[in-house]
């Protein structure tokens, strides 16, 4: 019987720790897994060959007896160009006079056995947009899912279960069971391909696929403070488990729409006010949009073209508790555009008494 390397279907190298075996099985079940790849022949063997190794590396007298076995038949061993390396135990098992065909047995006869093990679901992610303001102040909303679900009429594989056959060359089961010497070696079965039917139709709820779309939706509360980029969990609304598992999380990132008038930096507000030339010059009362309602602020004369003030506690509730942001108010000055004759007089007038005054001045 010619072995792949339980080792190499794994990745592992064969030092690897007890818990490298572990993480590398389950994520390789997960990627292979049949409920992920519904109808996926190929996946299905991967599957199968990959519980198999975890089967016997996952368990420690198992794996003993086959770190063994592996070194004694390593002269036995060959590579694949593909750089696959296999063991061939049939040569090893009849030369060594079936001293070890009964460990070889229990390792990969009728004891080796397709257990999938139960496994967490994997996580969802998906983005969600909400207004300026919602963000601000927290809401709560609704967020739909699409989600790729395995068919219930069919389990999943694409068979219509009331159409064809019984395949007659396994009787059903999938797989054929074959001796070679005192090892019982069991392939899938060619005939239906290891679905245990032949002549079958494709299921009429998913059309063959194996998977269905479903829209679930799930109610969120937005907490107050969130930002672009905020992730929100929902523990358990993630995909369902495999085989008993339980289900994984669910993960929410924020997207937040931009505001025409306030801008966010953080915690803090960014707005830009128009003052005229009067007030700037002379100061004075300025109205001022908040994301609390309109405010008056006190601008000092001689204030600046772009100079800020801020405007404290009116920014951002923060998300983690604590002191609220401030706003930032940046003055823009108006410049009369046009004067009439008057005004251009009296501009001149105050030009001129300023003159004189610097003049005066030195
Ligand atoms: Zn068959
Ligand atoms: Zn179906």
């Amino acid at each position: 019987m010619i072995q792949k390397d339980l080792y190499d279907i794994l990745g592992v190298k064969p030092e690897a720790t007890d818990e490298e075996i572990k993480k590398a099985y389950r994520k390789l079940a997960r990627k292979y897994h049949p409920d992920v790849n519904p109808g996926d022949k190929e996946a299905e063997t991967k599957f199968k060959e990959i519980s198999e190794a975890y089967d016997i590396l996952g368990r420690p007298e198992k794996k003993a007896e086959y770190d063994r076995l592996r070194s004694a038949a390593s002269s036995y061993s060959y590579t694949y160009p593909g750089g696959e390396r296999v063991f061939d135990f049939g040569r090893f098992t009849s030369e060594s006079g079936g001293g070890f065909s009964s460990i070889f047995e229990n390792l990969f006869g009728e004891k080796a056995s397709y257990r999938p093990q139960p496994m967490r679901g994997d996580d969802l992610h998906t983005v969600l947009e909400v207004g300026f303001r919602d963000a601000v102040f927290g809401t709560k909303t609704q967020v739909g899912l699409a989600q790729e679900e395995p068919c219930k009429k069919c389990a999943g594989n694409g068979i219509d279960p009331y159409s064809g056959e019984t395949c007659p060359d396994c009787k059903g089961s999938g797989q054929k069971a074959s001796r070679k010497g005192a090892v019982r070696v069991v392939t899938t079965c060619g005939r239906c391909g290891g679905s245990g039917r032949i002549n079958t139709r494709g299921c009429p709820v998913c059309h063959g696929m194996g998977t269905v779309r479903t829209e679930k939706r799930f109610d969120v509360n937005i907490p107050a403070g969130v930002d672009n980029g905020s992730r929100i969990r929902l523990a358990g609304k993630g995909y369902t488990g495999y085989d008993g598992g339980p289900p994984g999380d669910l993960y929410i990132e924020i997207k937040v729409r931009p505001d025409p008038v306030f801008q966010r930096a953080g915690n803090n507000i960014q707005v830009k006010t128009t003052i005229d030339l009067f007030t700037a010059v002379l100061g004075g009362r300025v109205s001022v949009d908040t994301l609390y309602g309109r405010v008056e602020m006190t601008v000092p004369s001689g204030t600046q073209n772009g100079q800020k003030f801020r405007l404290k506690g009116k920014g951002v509730p923060a998300l983690k508790g604590g002191a609220r942001g401030d706003q930032f108010v940046e003055i823009e000055v108006a410049i009369p555009r046009h004067l009439d004759s008057r005004s251009e007089a009296l501009f001149r007038e105050l030009k001129e008494g300023m003159a004189v005054k610097k003049g005066g001045g030195k």
